[in-house]
């Protein structure tokens, strides 16, 4: 941390939500700067030295990690480099903000959190979903016993992958492509957020149904176990142009309809329906990657936790890799 107390930020990855999101959100805390960037690529160093008004960038990764002056690095490349990148960030002691899926394996996503422990900086991952006001609510009300006890839910979280973002979503599968480790991850952190668990088992089916290459999934329903015998289904896609999003909590008591609650743009409404009426929750939507950021510096500080660690970052990849499993199988994968 500098002398003046400000937290300066390095960003490793010359990507899309670096650029359209995660720059504008850390610049938001008034104790953080963004300094520098990390890029394979000198033209795109300099595009985004010149587009976010950045100190430098640097195309060798030791470099980037060797200034004294970054505190933190958050990590947005594809998500194949995640790991070697968080293992050098770790040795090079700077506290580490990535983006989801962590890695493209269980023993790489474990690899990552035993460096960050072992060269005691904070480690994140940023699962943006849990810190949208909307969501905050839904788990307010599921916390207040309203809707009585929880017997089902459903998350849709079906998209028309813009063409700026298919490049290797859609395309590259030793990039980390296709829509489980894109969207179902996302779906597993926040139900283990609003249900404080994880799933015991898990069936599924996926398809190749739009353009990606044959093997890469854009189109999955996945059916999940919760304990307490709560029965989920996930519904995810890259080939849904005006559907929208949407999640549902149905209880013995009462139901939660969340519609358009699954972007980056805070927006979306929460519905709560009981024997006495149905009535329409007040959000006051904010960036959530803004809480992201707050959540993490204030683990900086010692005075909390991220909003979602690198412990959490694994189970998501891990329950999303299970989804994985029970479709190439065909079989139910026991959690
Ligand atoms: P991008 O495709 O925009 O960028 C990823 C990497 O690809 C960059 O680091 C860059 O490499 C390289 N790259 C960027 N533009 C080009 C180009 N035109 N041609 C060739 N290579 C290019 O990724 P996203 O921003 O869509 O996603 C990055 C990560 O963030 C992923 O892990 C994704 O899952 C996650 N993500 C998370 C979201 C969330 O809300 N939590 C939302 C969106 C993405 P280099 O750095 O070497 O220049």
């Amino acid at each position: 941390v500098s002398d003046n107390g400000k937290i300066r930020w390095g960003l490793l990855g010359a990507s899309n939500i670096a650029k359209e999101w995660l720059t504008a959100a850390i610049r938001s805390h008034p104790d953080c700067e963004v300094i520098s960037v990390f890029t394979s690529s000198e033209e795109r160093g300099k595009q985004y030295v010149e587009a976010l008004n950045l100190k430098r960038y640097y195309t060798d990764l030791e470099a980037f990690l060797g200034d004294p002056d970054i505190d933190a690095v958050y990590i947005s490349t594809t998500n194949d480099r995640h790991r070697n990148e968080v293992l050098a960030a770790a040795r090079a002691g700077k506290h580490v903000l990535c983006e989801k899926p962590l890695a493209l394996s269980v023993s790489d996503a474990n690899d990552m959190v035993e460096a960050a422990q072992s060269a005691g900086i904070v480690f994140a991952t940023n699962h943006h979903i849990r810190n949208m006001e909307t969501h905050r609510a839904i788990k307010q009300i599921l916390k207040s016993g309203e809707i009585g006890q929880v017997t089902s839910a459903r998350v849709s979280f079906t998209v028309d992958l813009p063409e700026n973002l298919a490049r290797w979503r859609m395309y590259d599968q030793k990039r980390g492509a296709g829509v489980i480790l894109d969207l179902t991850v996302h779906d597993l952190d926040t139900l283990r957020y609003y249900f404080d668990a994880s799933p015991v088992r898990v069936s599924g089916i996926g398809c190749t149904t739009g353009d990606a290459p044959e093997g890469i999934i854009d189109n999955v329903a996945t059916v999940w176990e919760f304990p307490g015998r709560v029965v989920v289904i996930c519904q995810d896609s890259f080939l849904v142009p005006h559907g929208g999003t949407a999640v549902e909590i149905h209880g013995s008591a009462g139901s939660i309809v969340g519609k358009q609650v699954l972007w980056q743009e805070p927006q979306g409404e929460v519905i709560v329906s009981t024997a006495d009426g149905t009535r329409c929750i007040t959000v006051e939507h904010r960036v959530p990657y803004k809480r992201t950021i707050a959540d993490f510096v204030a683990a900086i500080r010692g005075e909390g936790s991220p909003s979602a660690s690198g412990g959490d970052g694994v189970e998501s990849l891990r329950l999303a890799l299970a989804a994985q499993e029970a479709i190439d199988t065909g079989k139910t994968v026991e959690l």
